[in-house]
C-alpha cells in the first residue's frame, strides 16, 4: 500500500549537483517522473529542447504567465525559469512523485500550492568543491561562476524551511537518500487514502479467524 503521490521538490545552489541528482533519481525509480521547466536562458550544447527544459524567448514566457500556465516562476541568474502546472498535474494524476528542479525562491511558491509537496535542498560537500563543480562547466565564464558563488552563499541559509537536506559529497550515496525519501514519504500515514478501507478489512479477516477458534 503507497500513500498519495506528491510534488518532490529538490532545490540547491546552481553546482551542487542537483540536476544530475534528480535525474538518476527519475531513472531509478518507476513511480518518480521529471517535472520539465520552460526558461528563457539559451541552451547549451548537451541539452535538448522539451527534454531538459521548454526554451523560449520572452515573449514565449511573458505569455505563458498571462494565461497562467505556470504554478511557479522566478528569475534566477538574470533569466526567467518556471514550471508548467501541467508538467506537475499529469504526473500526479497518474500516480507519480512528480520531481521539480528549482530554485529556492520557486520551492517557496511550491509549497505554498502543494502544502504536502516534499522539499530537499542539496548541499555541495564544501565551497572550493562547488566552485571546482561550476567552473568545469566550461559554459560559463568566471563572472558567471563568481555570480554563481555569491548566489550559493545568500541561498544556503533558506536550508532551514526544506523537510531534508542532503549532502551530495558521494554521487551513490546521495541518489540513495533520494530514493530513501520518496520511500519513506510514500509511506505517510497521512498520505494513504485507503487505510481506512485496508484497517476495516484486515478487521473483518481478524474476527473471522477468532471466531474460528471460539
Ligand atoms: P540552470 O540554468 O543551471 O539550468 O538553472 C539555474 C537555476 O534555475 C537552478 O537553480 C535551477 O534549479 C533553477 N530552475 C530550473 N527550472 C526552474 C523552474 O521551473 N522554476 C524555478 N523557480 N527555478 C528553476
Amino acid at each position: 500500500m503507497l500513500g498519495r503521490p506528491f510534488p518532490l521538490v529538490i532545490a540547491a545552489p546552481s553546482g551542487a549537483g542537483k540536476t544530475s541528482l534528480a535525474r538518476a533519481l527519475v531513472e531509478r525509480r518507476r513511480d518518480v517522473v521529471f517535472s520539465i521547466s520552460a526558461t528563457t536562458r539559451p541552451r547549451r550544447d548537451y541539452e535538448v529542447d522539451g527534454k531538459d527544459y521548454f526554451f523560449v524567448d520572452d515573449a514565449g514566457f511573458d505569455r505563458m504567465i498571462e494565461t497562467g500556465e505556470l504554478l511557479e516562476w522566478a528569475t534566477v541568474h538574470g533569466r526567467r525559469y518556471g514550471t508548467p502546472r501541467e508538467s506537475v498535474t499529469r504526473g500526479l494524476d497518474q500516480g507519480l512523485v512528480v520531481v521539480l528542479d528549482i530554485d529556492v525562491q520557486g520551492a517557496r511558491q511550491v509549497r505554498e500550492q502543494f502544502p504536502d509537496a516534499v522539499l530537499v535542498f542539496i548541499l555541495p560537500p564544501s565551497a572550493s568543491e562547488l566552485e571546482r563543480r561550476l567552473a568545469k562547466r566550461g559554459s560559463e565564464a568566471r563572472e558567471e561562476v563568481e555570480r554563481r558563488l555569491a548566489g550559493a552563499r545568500r541561498e544556503l541559509p533558506l536550508a532551514a524551511g526544506f523537510d531534508y537536506v542532503v549532502v551530495n559529497d558521494d554521487f551513490e550515496r546521495a541518489v540513495g537518500a533520494l530514493e530513501a525519501v520518496v520511500t519513506a514519504e510514500r509511506h505517510r500515514r497521512s498520505r494513504m487514502v485507503d487505510l481506512e478501507h485496508e484497517l476495516m478489512r484486515l478487521d473483518t479477516e481478524l474476527g473471522r479467524i477468532l471466531d474460528r477458534r471460539d
